[in-house]
C-alpha cells in the first residue's frame, strides 16, 4: 500500500515513500522554489490546509437572541 500525495508547488503526484527523500514534493527543485515562496512571504497561508479543492466555506449558525 502506498499514499500519493500531491506536490505543493506543481501539483504532480509524489508517493509517501523512502523512495521520494523530498516529500511531499516530486523533488528538491520543487522544495526549493516551496521555501523560496515562503520567505518572500507571499504564500498565503489557507486556514486550514489542504482545502484548495473546497468552495465557499460554510457559515457557522447564527447565535439566537433569546437575551432580550
Ligand atoms: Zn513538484
Amino acid at each position: 500500500m502506498s499514499i500519493i500525495v500531491s506536490c505543493p508547488t506543481c501539483r504532480q503526484p509524489v508517493c509517501w515513500s523512502p523512495a521520494a527523500p523530498f516529500r511531499p514534493f516530486c523533488s528538491e527543485r520543487c522544495r526549493l522554489i516551496d521555501l523560496g515562496e515562503w520567505a518572500a512571504g507571499s504564500y498565503a497561508i489557507p486556514a486550514e490546509p489542504a482545502s484548495q479543492d473546497d468552495g465557499a466555506l460554510p457559515l457557522p449558525p447564527a447565535r439566537p437572541e433569546t437575551d432580550a
